[in-house]
């Protein structure tokens, strides 16, 4: 199927695009890799009067570090933000993760700002987002607001966004101290979104025990799910199989999966239960 006409705007700098976007506030798409927003055109799922081309504006894309942490400009392409070896010291956890975004040439044109606008319950990025407590700054003609990955994230397909809106920069850090990270993921074929996919941040006090611990997942919910009742198992234990096996079971516990062609839900939870399990363990440094 092909798209139905609609008007193709190609702004080539940010306030040029912002001034657009407020314009068509009511029945614009917003076009970045497209690796999404072209099958929502093809399948008439979007029906937008006009088509705002992110993709000549390079002051939206970059890779820079930001307080102790890295910011993304929304056009960052994902293999760009996989390859950098500022991501992957900094935030080897996002290094981790994007190896699951569906394939190299899919990456090549996915870009950060686009996983995180489009929301895919299934997608790995927001997970990372969410579990690091990242930010996610969106700008409009009347002005900037930086929006808390515990927020942004509301549904299926859905952000906090406003229709005049722009998603503009990720910003995410690392926990601090000795840490280790660990993304794990079941999916049918290479490539495919995650049927679940667990992600983990482990960081030791110079005790031994666990000075901080972090947990979430995708595929399991509307939206990426932040196990902070497991977490709050973890913080001051001892690492272990058995704290492990206690935290992941809690977590799999309190999530409400749904069952769809791909999985059950109690397959789901299963899942997240073992991916847990061994993401924590892995994760330990
Ligand atoms: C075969 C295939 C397999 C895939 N597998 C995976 C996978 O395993 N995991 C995964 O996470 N993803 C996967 N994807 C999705 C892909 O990796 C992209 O991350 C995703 O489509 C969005 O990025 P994009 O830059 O292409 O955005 P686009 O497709 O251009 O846009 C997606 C949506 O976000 C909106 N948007 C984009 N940028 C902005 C912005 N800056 N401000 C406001 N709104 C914006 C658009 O309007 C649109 O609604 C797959 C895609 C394909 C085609």
């Amino acid at each position: 199927m092909k798209p139905p006409p609609f008007d193709y705007l190609a702004p080539s700098t940010l306030d040029e695009a912002l001034a657009l976007r407020a314009e068509h506030a009511d029945d614009s798409l917003v076009l970045a890799g497209g690796q999404s927003a072209m099958p929502l055109l093809n399948l008439r799922m979007a029906l937008p009067a006009a088509v705002i081309d992110l993709g000549r504006i390079p002051e939206l894309a970059g890779i820079r570090e930001y307080d102790g942490g890295v910011a993304f400009g929304a056009m960052t392409r994902q293999r760009d933000a996989e390859r950098s070896q500022l991501v992957q010291e900094r935030l080897p956890l996002a290094t981790q993760a994007l190896a699951h975004v569906g394939h190299t040439t899919i990456r090549n044109r996915g870009t950060i700002g686009g996983t995180m606008a489009h929301a895919d319950p299934a997608a790995e990025l927001p997970a990372v987002a969410l579990l690091l407590d990242g930010e996610l700054v969106a700008r409009s003609t009347r002005g900037e607001r930086t929006i808390a990955a515990g927020d942004f994230f509301v549904g299926v397909l859905t952000t906090a966004l406003e229709p005049d809106e722009l998603l503009v920069e990720v910003r995410l850090r690392g926990l601090p101290g000795q840490v280790g990270t660990a993304f794990l993921e079941v999916a049918r074929r290479h490539g495919d979104f995650a049927v679940v996919a667990a992600g983990a941040a482990v960081a030791l006090a110079a005790d031994g025990t666990i000075a901080d611990a972090r947990l979430a997942f995708t595929g399991v919910g509307a939206t990426p799910i932040r196990a902070h009742d497991a977490e709050a198992i973890l913080r001051g234990a001892q690492p272990g199989d058995d704290v492990f096996a206690e935290a992941a079971a809690r977590a799999a516990a309190d999530l409400e999966p749904g069952s769809d062609a791909h999985a059950t839900a109690a397959y789901r939870r299963r899942i997240a239960d073992v991916l847990a399990r061994r993401a924590l363990k892995e994760a330990t440094p």
